[in-house]
């Protein structure tokens, strides 16, 4: 499996992050600084998604969701709703003090 490996020359310090493994985030409602935008594919109007105002359910990591988008016309009624897949992993990385 890819793994990353990072390492602080001076304090000797590793850590590995596994790039590819599918990891289950067991998480009823996680927020993440991530925001989509998509055409919606009705009316062509730009949908904007907000991952710090919509949550994500017990979303998987190194793997791909499907996040749901809904369209409102400029009444606020529903245009449509669709979907856009987004493949979500993490970063981490050493900070020399
Ligand atoms: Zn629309």
């Amino acid at each position: 499996m890819p793994v990353v490996i990072h390492k602080d020359p001076v304090t000797e310090a590793q850590i590995e992050v596994d790039t590819q493994t599918v990891h289950n985030v067991d998480v009823k409602r996680l927020y993440l600084p991530v925001v989509i935008t998509a055409k919606c594919p009705v009316c062509g109007k730009q949908v904007k998604h907000d991952l710090k105002e919509h949550y994500l359910s017990y979303p998987a990591f190194n793997a791909t969701e499907t996040v749901g988008l809904m369209c409102f016309n400029d009444d606020d009624d529903e245009c449509c709703s669709f979907s856009v897949n987004v493949a979500f992993g993490f970063t981490a990385t050493l900070v020399t003090p």
